[in-house]
């Protein structure tokens, strides 16, 4: 492992400035950690050539003066981010071999600031999923192993889980990711690593793959909160091709971070303190409520009573959006196609052989609430209690600027786990669904380690368009928890 795998991008960035090594000499090391770290199966697509393209390109940039946020690092692009001319596969079987024609305004926004890209990373498949189990194309590994000796290969948290393994395993120096009930900050707090999501409407969908087009937003993995704060400024903005994308000046968070949080007020909602809650995520919780008081900030307590409806409204939500926009793959305009004796049976066999299990299963679920007899019943009562949810956060913010709480309910689980029952799995997403269906920014930071030696994370949630107190606080929680156990793979090589 090279010294280069382990900077911070902050890091990378001042090296680079200081012309201490050249960002193809930067890319190339990530290119080696990534060819010695396959068995993890983070990338389904590495495009090393395109990378050492776009480094030497920066490193000419960089001579001429002109300096992009993201000059000359190394990244990974989540695989539901459309890459022109590179396959693009949502982790689908559907869209295997599918080319896009067009660039995603997210990964146009980075390369525009300069940002080299290492490959494509895999996914739940078509980011349904807690655990980077349902990809088409394998398991994800998490480079963390417990601590206890069985050496059992753990799920990196989903579905993100591509994007987060590699920058715990020091393959990527940032990447992108996208949260629709949790599908950042999970893996984030899975990785030992931090993850943001934005409010809703900061970043543009254009040239994401669609899950459920009212909670999808895109957002930035990193290891630390400034590195986080430099992605997002890089990748946020108003975009005239997504009509839910906010017209909105982006702040520059990377010269705001580091502010204290003295007199800050951090709500603390009791529902989240829930029967049956691992004694060591309550003893997190209770250590990061301490680390504020330290900080100087005031602990209120906060209530949002409808938070137990969270996760039966987001399981009714996002599978009725995901089953109209899955809609689209019907073997005759993307990826698969799987002929029959006429135009039913092409989209029936392509439609039953592109998609795996758990996306029939949201296919069902969605198209269930979604029809006739049961559209009120369900679909329309999951709209009105996703109102009675934002509106608990409002109420709530009327007392505190930010949130504290545990961002998932255990640590990294072995591949295989909870996969007897969806349910089991979808309790993955109790802390992380509310602010999605409230389309509030939240952030995870690793805050310590479990009794089996595995990252456990704290989420702060903000109001919305308020990342700048949401970096703040998460800056504060990190400064507190000074984080830096590795994976042992990597500390290993590091020493
Ligand atoms: N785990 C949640 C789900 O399965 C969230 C996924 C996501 O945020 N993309 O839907």
């Amino acid at each position: 492992m090279s010294d280069l795998t382990n900077l911070t991008i902050k890091g990378a960035l001042t090296g680079l400035e200081n012309k201490e090594f050249s960002s193809v000499e930067l890319t190339k090391a990530h290119i080696d950690s990534v060819e010695s770290q396959r068995h993890l199966n983070a990338f389904i697509v590495e495009t090393p050539e395109i990378a050492l393209q776009q480094a030497e390109a920066s490193d000419k940039k960089r001579a001429s003066g002109d300096v992009g946020l993201l000059e000359g690092i190394p990244l990974a692009i989540k695989d539901l981010f459309c890459t022109k001319g590179v396959q693009t596969t949502a982790s689908s079987h559907m869209l295997e071999g599918f080319i896009p024609q067009y660039e995603s305004t997210v990964t146009q926004k980075l390369f525009d600031n300069g940002a080299v890209m290492l490959g494509k990373t895999s996914l739940d498949e078509f980011a349904m999923g807690s655990s980077n189990t349902t990809s088409y194309f394998g398991n994800v590994i998490n480079p963390w192993k417990r601590n206890n000796g069985d050496n059992a290969d753990l799920v990196p948290g989903g579905s993100s889980g591509g994007s987060s393994s590699a920058l715990a395993a020091r393959m990527a120096m940032g990447a992108t990711g996208t949260d629709t009930g949790g599908s950042i900050r999970q893996p984030a707090a899975f990785c030992g690593i931090t993850g943001i999501k934005p409010t809703y409407g900061r970043c543009s969908r254009w040239g994401i793959v669609a899950f459920a087009s009212s909670l999808d937003q895109a957002g930035a993995f990193a290891r630390n909160v400034e590195d986080c704060a430099i992605m997002l400024q890089a990748m946020s903005g108003h975009d005239p091709k997504d009509s839910t994308s906010a017209n909105r000046e982006v702040p520059n968070w990377s010269s705001l971070y580091g502010k204290d949080i003295k007199g800050m007020k951090i709500g603390i909602p009791k529902e989240y303190r829930m029967d049956g809650m691992p004694e060591e995520i309550a003893n997190l919780w209770d250590q990061g409520i301490a680390w504020m008081k330290e900080a100087g900030a005031e602990i209120v307590d906060v209530s949002l009573p409808h938070t137990k409806y969270a996760l039966p409204t987001y399981y009714i939500i996002a599978p009725a959006e995901a089953s109209s926009n899955l809609a689209r793959y019907d073997g005759v305009r993307y990826g698969l196609r799987e002929t029959g004796d006429n135009l039913i049976d092409t989209y029936e066999n392509t439609r039953s052989k592109g998609f795996g299990e758990e996306v029939k299963r949201r296919i069902m679920i969605g198209t269930y609430v979604l029809s006739a007899g049961y559209y009120d019943a369900y679909y329309i009562k999951a709209q009105k209690v996703r109102r009675l949810i934002l509106q608990d956060f409002e109420k709530a913010y009327e007392k505190c600027d930010a949130l504290l709480t545990p961002t998932a309910p255990s640590a990294a689980f072995a591949i295989g786990e909870n996969e007897d029952d969806p349910i089991k799995m979808y309790l993955n997403d109790v802390f992380t669904v509310p602010a999605s269906l409230a389309g509030l920014p939240g952030m995870s930071v690793p805050a310590g380690l479990s009794a089996d030696g595995l990252p456990l994370g704290l989420q702060i949630l903000g109001k919305a368009w308020d990342e700048e107190t949401v970096f703040r606080v998460a800056h504060a929680v990190e400064q507190a928890a000074n984080f830096t156990a590795m994976p042992a793979t990597i500390s290993r090589k590091a020493a």
